[in-house]
């Protein structure tokens, strides 16, 4: 069985490798002409994905025919069934990362005057609130 990683890259289009475990490629939910998809491979195997365009997870997967297990080894605890969490606090902690990373960007953009990401920086404040809140929930 193909590792999540690999199931994922050999569907999608432009993919460039741009780090150890780290790829860019076109996004499959939306009009992407110019790689926005942002795909990473966790230590364990898990592959987080981002779309700097703002496509939700779901879509972009769904738009390939997959879901969210998918993107974890079946070993892992999603795909076990006495353990359904489908974040671990690991997880939770490297999407934060990622969301404070980008709305750091954003709001230095905005800053020189570019206001175009504005409700991207909107998704980012939302995705760190769902983030708080699911891990309130573990
Ligand atoms: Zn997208």
């Amino acid at each position: 069985m193909n590792a999540p990683l690999e199931t994922l890259i050999n569907q999608l289009e432009q993919v460039k490798r741009t780090g150890k475990g780290r790829y860019i490629a076109c996004c499959p939910a939306h009009g992407d002409k110019h790689p926005s998809l942002a795909i990473r491979e966790t230590d364990d195997g898990v592959v987080l994905l981002h779309c700097f365009a703002g496509c939700d997870i779901a879509s972009v997967i769904g738009a390939l025919g997959m879901d969210l297990s998918d993107l974890y080894p079946k070993n892992t605890a999603l795909n076990s069934k006495q353990e359904k969490r489908p974040f671990n606090a690991s997880h939770l902690l490297i999407l934060a990362a990622w969301e404070s990373l980008l709305a750091s960007i954003i709001a230095c953009d905005i800053s020189k005057g570019k206001l175009k990401d504005k409700d991207r920086l909107l998704v980012a404040a939302g995705r760190l609130q769902e983030i708080a809140e699911v891990a309130n929930v573990n």
